[in-house]
């Protein structure tokens, strides 16, 4: 009924066609479309999609793993009607997030969705609220093979407002008849960069968000003869795109990281479950920076938070703890983990945070020392740890990271690590310019 009604209202407003998406362990959007008629069936029965994809890399060349690899099987992709969303920028087109579902009707364990939808029901049966938002940093660009930025004003500077006015223009109205609530929107530092920011959501509705601001960023500058690009890197040793995840932890009494008795008023709780995201951020590396350009990006000074540190409003640690304007803590208070870029994938992120914050939330684990200053600025022998330098560090402390396999279960565990170890390989020979030019248009 519902899948009917959807349909009829999505062919008054002169649809044509859903795009059905779900994020790969390679962090790329992969889509199956149908005519906007066969909606109710499809939300019956699914559409077919080989599991092979999950051993796809970011290049589409095809890697295997102990449970999944090979060009046997298929599986349903079910589409979520609750996100279903006419895209103002793509006309004739609707779009919803699917889960991925077998053929005997069960839901498919290795489906990244299923995996942040599960965390977010751990965290409720515990008593747990969060609440998440990412950042979206992108590049934009005449269409050339080069990244040529499309505009010349300097960082931050409103000349690239003025300069691209219309694109903005259309993007925010865009993003606003879609019923996106943006936050803001402004030139970020490197050439021909911006940031977007939306307002804070469910886990899986945060990576929901991320797909279609992403998606409509690209569709309104594909209609300008632009290009963007949300790869980690764009030009080497450039600063590159972060894919920032903000996020507050609330329980009966409120939020976690407000009103308290520990460090900036984080309540014990919170304190714990900051603790312990800290310190599990090298194995969340490998989900949050996973390309091999993600090592590129993730260096000091480069706003990147490249140390394995906290610090309140510090744009250099990793683990930047927000507390919002004086008296709004219980609203505003979140932490942001900058080390995330847009060769993530939303869905794993969002449930990997999840699954660490309702582990530990009553572990009692202390902050280390704040750090209040840009790291890289200390004594060698006062630094933090930086998080991992390369991909493959960042593999093997996820590879070690026992709780973090069991919330995932083998079979995604296992295939996103081979994914992972996949792209070491595909770039294992590459110079940082080589790495750049191959994923610079992928993301
Ligand atoms: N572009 C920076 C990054 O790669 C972030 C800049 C900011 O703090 O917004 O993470
Ligand atoms: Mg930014």
């Amino acid at each position: 009924m519902q899948a009917r009604d959807a349909t009829a209202a999505l062919s008054a407003r002169g649809v044509h066609a859903v795009a059905m998406t779900w994020v790969d362990n390679a962090g790329i959007t992969r889509v199956k479309t149908v005519p906007v008629d066969r909606l109710p069936e499809v939300v019956a029965t699914g559409v077919g999609m080989s599991p092979v994809f999950d051993v796809f890399l970011v290049d589409d060349s095809v890697t295997t793993s102990r449970l999944i690899g090979g060009p046997v099987g298929d599986l349903r992709l079910h589409p979520d009607l609750e996100r279903l969303t006419v895209l103002a920028a793509q006309p004739g087109w609707a779009w919803a997030p699917v889960e991925r579902w077998t053929q005997e009707n069960e839901p498919y364990q290795p489906c990244q969705r299923r995996f942040a939808r599960a965390m977010v029901e751990r965290a409720a049966a515990a008593g747990l609220t969060l609440r998440m938002a990412f950042e979206v940093e992108w590049f934009i660009g005449a269409d050339d093979s080069e990244p040529r930025p499309a505009c010349e004003g300097p960082a931050y500077g409103m000349i690239r407002v003025v300069e691209l006015s219309a694109y903005a223009d259309d993007l925010l109205g865009a993003l606003a008849a879609q019923g996106v609530a943006v936050e803001q929107f402004h030139p970020e530092y490197s050439p021909g960069q911006f940031e977007l920011s939306v307002a804070a959501t469910d886990p899986v509705g945060a990576a929901d968000l991320n797909v279609l601001v992403r998606q409509t960023i690209r569709a309104v500058a594909a209609r300008h003869g632009l290009r963007v690009s949300f790869a980690p890197v764009v030009t080497a040793w450039q600063v590159g795109n972060g894919s920032h995840l903000h996020f507050s932890v609330r329980d009966a009494q409120g939020n976690l990281f407000a009103g308290g008795p520990g460090p900036h008023g984080l309540t014990e709780r919170g304190e714990s479950a900051l603790a312990a995201v800290l310190a599990r951020l090298p194995a969340l590396c490998a989900i949050g920076a996973p390309s091999v350009a993600s090592y590129l990006r993730l260096v000091p000074q480069h706003w990147a938070g490249a140390y394995q540190c906290w610090g309140h409003e510090n744009r250099e640690a990793a683990l930047r703890f927000v507390t919002g304007v004086a008296g709004t803590g219980d609203r505003t208070a979140n932490a942001e983990i900058k080390a995330c870029d847009g060769a993530a994938n939303p869905y794993l992120m969002v449930g990997a945070v999840c699954a660490v914050v309702v582990d530990s939330v009553d572990a009692g684990l202390r902050l280390p020392p704040e750090v209040t200053v840009d790291p890289a600025t200390l004594d060698p022998g006062e630094q933090p740890p930086r998080l991992p330098t390369t991909l493959t560090e960042a593999i093997d402390r996820l590879a070690a990271d026992s709780g973090l396999r069991a919330a995932l279960g083998d079979a995604l565990f296992e295939a996103f690590l081979a994914v992972r170890r996949g792209e070491v390989a595909l770039f294992a020979d590459s110079k940082p310019e080589e790495i750049v030019a191959a994923t610079r248009w992928r993301y």
